[in-house]
């Protein structure tokens, strides 16, 4: 028997998708762990959970009404790249439904291929990259190829194997988007994280065809809901922001904190403007900041112009910052990269590899 495509079926697609992403978020951190920076079962886990209390709180009305609402959160709580690309297969899904209150097959199939859409246009990214892209295309071509002359049970069934097959086939993939490509030929041999997460959120689109099935606790999920989805090695890289301007020293270093999060971050230390405060570069500043952050696993040091540039290379060539990289990178975009990568536990060249990106990464 088929189901109808109603409110009850999504909102049971929401609920099975945040228990499924509770359970697994270890596994999905794990994953990210090796080829990116240890936060995405933990990402999705905090983006789902506190986009299921929104709807439940103030209800929307029909699918499309509530896959919008659980986007607009998911881009507002995930943090990281998924945030905005999973935000955007969720609202794309949700303009596509519109107003349906029971929505026909061959919409969702629509739906599904515009989300795809959408997410290879933001992340730039195609079949192939090591991304979530290798399992969301799949499961929408299934589903569109099932459709044609089935029903819409098989299709979602299709399109959760094919997510699945998709998801293991990125493992001999070499990464071209997102952080796993920082790592060149080392993202080989990996299953990528989203991708990985994909395919369960396709499955529990599945699942939510069968109400039984709904209400039992997905396998894991009584281990998994207490567990810590990351941990962090200890000695971390710190990290050294030199500004002509205290000022900005300072209050890049509080927003790249800010945006990793909740948590401890790495040791970061401002060396802005002169000892007396005005604008200009101190070496015996910076020399400092440096001794500060130091745990043992090296700094990587961000410069906005001119002196402060010079005065830190002048350093580095005179040995007088030991085990100390000065980054590539616009400094706010690499300060912040820099921090949140450091902060999850990456090493000097992850660290480096990270600010590297935000000097990559285009705006338009
Ligand atoms: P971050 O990489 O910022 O820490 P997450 O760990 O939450 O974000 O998500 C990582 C996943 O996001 C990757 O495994 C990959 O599937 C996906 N991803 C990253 N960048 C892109 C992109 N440009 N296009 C498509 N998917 C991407
Ligand atoms: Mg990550």
């Amino acid at each position: 028997m088929t189901v109808p495509l109603d409110l009850d079926f999504f909102r049971r697609f929401l609920d099975r998708a945040t228990r499924v992403v509770v359970a697994e978020a270890r596994h999905l951190t794990d994953l990210d762990a090796a080829i990116g920076d240890a936060d995405h079962g933990a990402n999705l886990k905090r983006g789902f959970t506190s986009a299921a209390e929104a709807v439940a709180a103030e209800p929307p009305a029909t699918p499309g009404a509530l896959l919008t609402a659980v986007g607009a959160h998911l881009t507002n709580t995930v943090g990281g790249a998924a945030g905005p690309l999973y935000g955007t297969v969720l609202r794309r899904m949700g303009k596509v439904l519109g107003e349906d209150a029971v929505v026909a097959p061959e919409t969702l199939g629509r739906a599904l291929a515009a989300a795809v859409a959408s997410v290879r246009r933001l992340g730039d990214s195609a079949p192939g990259d090591k991304t979530m892209v290798d399992a969301l295309q799949p499961a929408a071509d299934a589903y569109a190829e099932a459709l044609e002359g089935g029903e819409v049970t098989t299709a979602l069934e299709a399109a959760a194997r094919a997510a699945r097959a998709g998801a293991e086939a990125t493992v001999p993939m070499r990464a071209r988007r997102g952080r796993a490509s920082y790592l060149g030929e080392r993202s080989v041999g990996h299953q990528d994280p989203g991708a990985t997460s994909s395919a369960l959120l396709v499955t529990a689109l599945f699942e939510a065809t069968d109400p039984e099935l709904c209400a039992v606790a997905p396998e894991g999920e009584a281990a998994q809901e207490n567990a810590p989805v990351s941990e962090r090695p200890a000695g971390r890289v710190g990290v050294v922001l030199v500004s002509h301007s205290k000022a900005v020293a300072e209050s890049t270093a509080a927003l790249a904190k800010a945006l990793f999060g909740a948590g401890d971050p790495a040791p970061v230390a401002p060396a802005g403007g002169l000892p007396d405060g005005g604008v200009g570069t101190s070496a015996e500043l910076v020399r400092r900041a440096v001794a500060r952050v130091d745990e043992g696993a090296g700094a990587v040091v961000l410069c906005d112009m001119g002196s402060a540039v010079l005065t830190v290379k002048e350093l580095l060539d005179a040995g007088e910052l030991g085990d100390t990289r000065i980054a590539d990178a616009p400094f706010v975009e690499g300060a912040v990269a820099a921090v949140v990568t450091a902060s999850a536990g990456g090493d000097l060249a992850a660290v480096l590899a990270a600010t590297d990106d935000a000097r990559t990464y285009r705006k338009l």
